[in-house]
């Protein structure tokens, strides 16, 4: 392969690179979340979150939907999913990192569904 082919792998690579978007991703494993729940799960300013969003959008690991004035977020390609398992596995992790349940102090309207 020439150097160039190389270019959008070590794009998708950098973008899967950082603690707060593997976090991130995790969430998203079941299904598509607000700014908002990322933002509860992560304890962190929602500017911050949603910078972590723009770079894993930019690298078309995620897209957005608008519905009314929130804004969904979701795994463009599951598959994505596969490679993070891999790397959990050949780091000793163990099992499926999951982020998905309810959290209590979350004001998105999924998690009061969630009960
Ligand atoms: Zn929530």
């Amino acid at each position: 392969m020439s150097v160039n082919a190389y270019r959008l792998p070590t794009k998708l690579l950098k973008a899967l690179a950082h603690p707060a978007r593997l976090q991130i991703l995790n969430a998203l494993r079941q299904d598509e979340e607000c700014v908002c729940h990322l933002t509860t799960l992560l304890h962190e300013r929602q500017a911050y979150v949603s910078q972590q969003l723009m770079f894993l959008r930019q690298a078309e690991v995620i897209e957005d939907r608008k519905d009314g004035l929130r804004v969904y977020y979701r795994v463009k390609d599951p598959r994505v999913f596969e490679v993070l398992d891999i790397i959990y596995a050949l780091v000793g992790a163990k099992g499926t990192p999951s982020e998905t349940e309810r959290i209590a102090a979350c004001p998105c309207p999924k998690c009061e569904t969630r009960g």
